[in-house]
């Protein structure tokens, strides 16, 4: 049996000579590993010859049409700010316009999850942006429902899943109002603010996010589509929370669960709004929630006091953070290395956090990549490890009843821990308590 069993408390203790060198986490054994992720974007994830081949027909105009030439030139290893991030999202949407545009990238993305072990994602979208004269809210949704399911069956019917040697393959929708948008966003929010000429961008933004709400609420009970959260995503400076707090009353009082973007390029008050306004259950990167000095709201006296109540507070609710370390890399030219990423401050705080992707393609990564990186700059140990995937299917927005998530956590855990052996790993077994 490798020593898997120091912590790094017990490493820290010890003379040089006692070492005893942590078991290494290698590539495999996380590969191996049933994981999660709950924090996934459908447009930010397409495959790169697909996002080709799906412009080439539908005469998309990209600036490139080789895969070299787009990681060049859009999919970038690092990007000035979040605008140069966002920008690759134009050319996705623009060709995600269409039935068989939005189940293809729903369907591949469920296959390239299920092949490096994710059996639980939660893919996110903004159904908004892909709405338009030919295209309505319900065959948006359903379009990617299709996808999913599809690649879900064909998975959840192979002979390694029926004879119960591994776990299924599940997944919930959640879907994305945005904080902002302007004509150019998409051909729905263009007719939106063409109608409403004397109404402040702020009331429009809030009826846009009201009307995806009823429409969630809407397309789970007519078409059976497992649609489990309501997210608010978008540019964070000067587009408060506060606009879309109609629409997330309206999820809450039916059960839709709610998860924020806020923290990602703007300081804790964000988390703090929306937490207070939209009563996040999860909170979308919450990357400055430990950076007082990124606080500017001038009511705020005593910063250390602000972050020690909220950061106590979210810890104390198990409120999950959905951290994306790379994406955060990319789109925060402030922090040069992960080693000074804040998810180092979430473990010691002991905060409910779930590593996530954000984007697969924009953020040129995986689940596996991501939780290397994890491993390799916060010194995770084996144990470290299992509770935060553990916890991430615990912090699922499951779509089934909570008896059938409980039976499928405990599922995962078996599974997790026969991998665990497979890999001579050894950390004390967890439970399906939450
Ligand atoms: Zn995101």
């Amino acid at each position: 049996m490798a020593a898997v069993r120091c912590s790094r408390a017990h490493a820290h203790n010890r003379t040089p000579a006692q070492i005893v060198l942590p078991m290494t986490i290698t590539e495999e054994f996380v590969a191996a590993l049933p994981k999660t992720d709950l924090h996934v974007h459908i447009d930010g994830s397409l495959r790169l010859g697909s996002l080709i081949e799906m412009a080439k027909e539908r005469s998309v105009e990209l600036p490139s049409y080789t895969e070299e030439g787009l990681m060049d030139l859009v999919f970038k290893e690092r990007y000035n700010s979040l605008p140069d991030y966002l920008h690759g999202f134009a050319y996705t949407c623009a060709v995600l316009q269409d039935e068989e545009a939005l189940e293809r990238s729903a369907y591949e993305l469920a296959w390239d999850n299920i092949r490096e072990g994710v059996r639980y994602i939660e893919p996110r979208f903004a159904p908004q942006l892909h709405i338009n004269d030919k295209f309505d809210m319900a065959r948006v949704m359903l379009s990617v429902h299709r996808g999913l399911k599809r690649a879900k069956d064909e998975f959840n019917r192979s002979d390694a899943v029926r004879d119960g040697s591994e776990p299924p393959f599940e997944y919930g929708i959640i879907v994305c109002a945005m904080r902002m948008f302007n004509e150019k966003f998409s051909r729905y929010f263009s007719n939106l603010i063409d109608v409403h000429p004397y109404s402040p961008a702020k009331s429009i933004y809030s009826m846009a996010s009201m009307e995806l709400a009823q429409a969630a609420v809407a397309v789970r009970r007519e078409y059976g589509i497992p649609v489990v959260g309501f997210d608010l995503a978008g540019r964070e400076d000067g587009y408060p929370a506060e606009d879309h707090v109609p629409a997330y009353q309206y999820v809450h009082k039916h059960f839709l669960k709610k998860t924020v973007h806020a923290g990602e390029a703007y300081g804790p008050e964000s988390i703090f709004q929306a937490i207070t306004d939209l009563h996040a259950d999860r909170i979308g990167h919450g990357f400055n929630l430990f950076s007082p000095w990124t606080l500017e709201d001038p009511s705020v006296r005593d910063k250390q006091s602000y972050i020690r109540e909220l950061s106590e507070y979210i810890a104390d609710r198990r409120i999950t953070i959905e951290v994306c370390i790379t994406s955060n890399l990319q789109t925060n030219p402030n922090l040069k290395t992960l080693d000074h990423h804040t998810f180092g401050e979430m473990l010691k705080h002991r905060l409910s956090a779930t590593l996530c992707t954000d984007n697969r393609l924009v953020s040129r990564t995986t689940m596996t990549r991501e939780i290397m990186l994890a491993v390799k700059h916060f010194h995770l140990t084996p144990s470290d490890l299992k509770h935060i995937i553990v916890y991430g299917f615990k912090r699922s927005f499951f779509p089934g009843s909570y008896l059938e998530k409980r039976a499928y956590v405990r599922r995962i855990i078996d599974y997790y821990e026969e991998v665990e052996r497979k890999f001579d790993v050894s950390t004390p077994p967890a439970t399906d308590e939450g």
